[in-house]
């Protein structure tokens, strides 16, 4: 029986934080490594082997029964929609807060809601940027300022202080933000400590990847200035649908770069784990928030799928006058390319548990069934890992840099179609 979390592979750690918050001797410190992750580090001396960390370990891989049983509900029919009670878009009507918001604002108002009413004692959120350490959720209570927690931050957060905080207070109402990934070792706490179901109100974000640290060593090669804030979509330039990326620095100035920046970092800066994962749509949380994909796509709404009973009567308590909605079918809810690409990180799951004999699904079938679409998938997914260890790799950031500035520049002479929303952006 493996015993603690460093018998886990390197490469499935997303640094969710969890191990660390379980862990009651105190024995887990995370270090940096080359390729910008924060990996769990055990000290010997004090750890007594209980097992718990490798216990609620997301990375390890996703039983579906056990996790769903946890929530009394069956497996899905399908793992990548999850169970859905109903499906909506979503903007809140407060248009100040939803400006600063990721899309629709729906998951900072429902929270600021539900704390201010006092349904709930605390919730963990990201309050602020953090370019020199790993960045850990903090508690929000009544009356916090919500707007330095809003947006969107695609980089491994770590979770330790909440875990902390809902193991030593166990009666308290708490709200827990996370990617589907976080959530998996959430409901493995809140199960293996024998926690109350009620206290806790999951909200899960569609999450598709999210970056090592590295993105950050990356970003800061834009200026000498001192970086203090990034936000991956801010709405204020107006230009692109999604919102661009916006530096901050401490002198006060600013920059803008296009929203395709963000895809380039996900090409060379993905932690490895996010291609095993399957996990788009938040299938474990009480509520599931994403950017509105479907065809009324405005980049300031947000899709929001319920899915458990606990999830639907908490959104019975948001007054309505809060919010505008418009139904949709569950199947209008992603493109259906975005589907295809989770089905296929399945299958580079398949291929990772041949090598390594590390079952990341053990519930589900296979779905690679010849051998050359094995081939074929193995070369993608090799391609793939070789580019993010290329450009995750510390000394390769300065000719990353470069290369994608080249391209970019390639683009606005070349293609510039694909970067008409990009008109305006000074400073690229
Ligand atoms: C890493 C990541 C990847 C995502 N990928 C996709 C995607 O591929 N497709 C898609 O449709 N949507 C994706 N989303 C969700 C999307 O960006 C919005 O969060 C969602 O649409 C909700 O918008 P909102 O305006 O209601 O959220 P907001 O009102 O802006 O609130 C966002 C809340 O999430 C918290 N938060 C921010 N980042 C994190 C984090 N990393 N972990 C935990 N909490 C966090 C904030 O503190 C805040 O409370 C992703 C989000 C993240 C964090
Ligand atoms: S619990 Fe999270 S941080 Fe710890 S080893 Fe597992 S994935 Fe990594
Ligand atoms: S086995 Fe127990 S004591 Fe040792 S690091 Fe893990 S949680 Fe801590
Ligand atoms: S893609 Fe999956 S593993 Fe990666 S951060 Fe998102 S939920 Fe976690």
């Amino acid at each position: 029986m493996k015993l603690t979390v460093e018998a886990l592979n390197p490469e499935l750690c997303m640094g969710c934080g969890i191990c660390k918050g379980v862990c009651m001797k105190s024995a887990i410190i995370y270090e940096r490594n080359d390729i910008g992750q924060f990996l769990p580090k055990v000290n010997k001396e004090d750890c007594n082997q209980c097992g718990s960390c490798y216990a609620v370990c997301p990375g390890k891989g996703i039983e579906d029964s056990a996790i769903f049983n946890s929530m009394g509900q069956k497996i899905p029919e399908d793992e990548i929609l999850g169970k859905i009670r109903s499906c909506f878009n979503a903007k809140i009507t407060d248009e100040n807060l939803r400006k600063k918001c990721t899309s629709g604002g729906m998951v900072t108002d429902l929270i600021r809601f539900l704390l201010n009413e006092g349904f709930y004692d605390v919730a963990f959120c990201v309050e602020d940027d953090n370019f020199e350490d790993q960045v850990n959720t903090k508690p929000q209570y009544k009356d916090s300022d919500f707007t330095k927690s809003a947006q969107s931050r695609y980089i491994a957060i770590a979770h330790t202080q909440m875990i902390n905080y809902i193991l030593k207070n166990r009666e308290k109402k708490v709200i827990i933000v996370g990617t589907g990934c976080v959530i998996a070792g959430i409901r493995r706490v809140i199960e293996r400590y024998k926690l109350k179901h009620n206290n806790y109100l999951i909200l899960g974000l569609f999450c598709s990847m999210s970056l090592n640290y590295n993105s950050y060593d990356y970003l800061k090669l834009f200026s000498k200035e001192k970086l203090i804030q990034c936000k991956f979509r801010s709405k204020e330039n107006g230009i692109y649908k999604y919102g661009n990326m916006k530096l901050v620095y401490r002198n006060g100035d600013s920059r803008y770069l296009h929203f395709i920046q963000k895809g380039y970092l996900k090409e060379y800066m993905l932690q490895e784990r996010c291609l095993y994962c399957t996990d788009l749509m938040a299938i474990f949380a009480d509520i599931a928030f994403g950017d509105n994909n479907t065809a009324s796509a405005d980049g300031d709404s947000t899709s929001v799928v319920v899915r458990t009973e606990a999830g639907e009567n908490i959104l019975k308590l948001f007054p309505k006058e809060r919010y505008q909605i418009e139904k949709i079918q569950p199947e209008k809810l992603c493109r259906k390319g975005t589907l295809k690409d989770r089905r296929k990180h399945k299958k580079y799951a398949e291929i990772y548990a041949s090598e390594k004999k590390v079952d990341l699904y053990p519930d589900r079938q296979s779905l690679i069934t010849k051998q050359e679409e094995y081939e074929k998938i193995k070369q993608e997914l090799d391609e793939k890992i070789k580019k993010i260890c290329w450009g995750s790799n510390k000394k390769n950031l300065r000719k990353l840099y470069i290369l994608l500035k080249i391209k970019m520049m390639r683009l606005q002479i070349f293609k510039r179609d694909l970067l008409n929303p990009i008109e305006g952006i000074k400073n690229d």
